[in-house]
């Protein structure tokens, strides 16, 4: 769910309607899905079963079983105001799991969370259809929300296709007088993605910027393949390793910021997807891994140097890709560690190693190839300083130039350090 504002308690309530609506529709239409739950009326043996299925989505998704509703007339569960799943879903987890880890162990559900991202195959084919009833605004936001996605060249391939019934999740429009902007679903026991996105066309490009109607897309998307809401603590879900507990830049916070309109995905957004759905990297291209700790923040292609998080720092996900053999064009990252405890990246040899003959700190090598200036798809590298000089303070690299800007907190701009591809 995406909404306007920050979330209220009316708004909530009509988060409420909508989904309900949402499942009314998904009712309507999907058939399949309704034969399914009237087969597996008898699974459980239990009297109390949405009590029983009420505990397991509890458990599933790490929250307070007060934070999952049930809706009797449409049959579905709410989980954490903003996902549905119908009843005939919730019993197909609940069925693997019994099967995953036996007879007396039904609420053993660790490590459910990975169970409702999509498959492999699902992933790499997730077509798209979206309801010709939409303004060309809808329909360019869609558009430009797939490009996104396939931009990232993650697992997840997402085609729009023209004929509904070829599609895995279907888009379609709705009208309320809220602040809700659009609800998508969560992905089937079986792993494909969450079969609906509504949008309340209330939200025309004069209420809501097109850049934030994209954004919108993108995130119901978000959720179709099995990611919660960054900002959503007590919607459940796990923390994706490599990822902080907030994000203000991430695309996956429930509300849209009128202050703040993103761009597309945040780093942790990206690291986040990368963890699911990893993109396949051919053999010259390495993840920049990112850490911090010791006062400092450290870089490095090779993930046995610090694995998860070692001696004392934490893995933060990784800053970008970076050649690891100089390719045409490319020239060296140079890695330094400097007296005061610092790693300092440079592509400059003489601010490097010409000022390291100083005895100002150890070179360690090459830390990965990059571009000296803007190539198609490279990223600028943006480099920060909390010192007044470069062996002095803390240098900071990110792609994010989010996370810092034009400098803050100390730091200081200091230009692009290059390009990671
Ligand atoms: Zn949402």
């Amino acid at each position: 769910m995406k909404a306007k504002t920050k979330m209220t308690l009316q708004l909530l309530l009509a988060c409420w309607v909508l989904l309900i609506t949402t499942i009314v529709i998904s009712c309507k239409k999907e058939s399949s899905s309704t034969s399914t739950l009237r087969q597996d009326v008898d699974l459980i043996k239990n009297k109390d079963e949405i009590s029983t299925l009420k505990d397991f989505l509890a458990k599933t998704f790490s929250t307070k079983k007060e934070e999952i509703k049930f809706d009797s007339t449409q049959q579905a569960f709410i989980i954490g105001n903003d996902a549905a799943m119908p009843i005939a879903v919730a019993k197909e987890h609940y069925k693997k799991s019994i099967a995953a880890s036996g007879k007396n162990a039904q609420y053993k559900v660790l490590q459910q969370r990975r169970q409702i991202m999509m498959n492999n195959a699902a992933a790499s084919n997730v077509t798209v259809w979206i309801d010709p009833a939409f303004s060309t605004e809808w329909k360019n936001a869609t558009n430009t929300a797939i490009g996104h996605w396939n931009g990232l060249e993650s697992a997840i391939k997402v085609i729009l296709v023209a004929d509904r019934t070829l599609a895995k999740i279907k888009i379609t429009p709705f009208f309320q007088n809220n602040n809700v902007i659009a609800t998508g679903s969560y992905p089937d026991a079986v792993g494909n993605p969450g079969p609906t996105i509504v949008v309340n066309t209330k939200f025309n490009s004069s209420i809501l910027p097109k850049e934030e109607q994209r954004n919108t897309i993108i995130h119901e998307m978000g959720h179709c393949f099995g990611l919660t809401h960054t900002d959503g603590y007590n919607e459940g879900g796990t923390l994706i390793p490599g990822t902080p507990t907030s994000d203000p830049f991430s695309i996956m916070n429930a509300a849209t910021n009128p202050n703040l309109i993103l761009t597309g995905f945040s780093l942790y957004d990206i690291v986040a997807i990368d963890y699911f759905y990893p993109k396949s990297l051919p053999a010259n291209i390495s993840r920049f891994y990112r850490y911090v700790g010791n006062g400092e923040h450290f870089y490095t292609t090779n993930k046995n140097e610090l694995g998860g998080g070692a001696s004392g720092y934490a893995f933060e996900g990784f800053a970008g890709y970076i050649y690891t053999n100089q390719e045409s064009g490319t020239v060296p990252l140079y890695r330094f560690y400097l007296r005061n405890g610092d790693h300092f990246y440079t592509t400059d040899p003489y601010e490097g190693i010409g000022d390291f003959g100083q005895g100002y700190g150890t070179y360690e090598g090459i830390a990965g190839y990059v571009y000296t200036s803007q190539v198609e798809g490279a990223r600028p590298l943006y480099r920060y300083n909390s010192g007044q000089i470069f062996y002095s303070g803390e240098h900071f690299y990110t792609t994010n130039f989010g996370e810092l800007g034009t400098g803050a907190g100390g730091y200081v701009y200091e230009g692009v350090a290059g390009y990671l591809r």
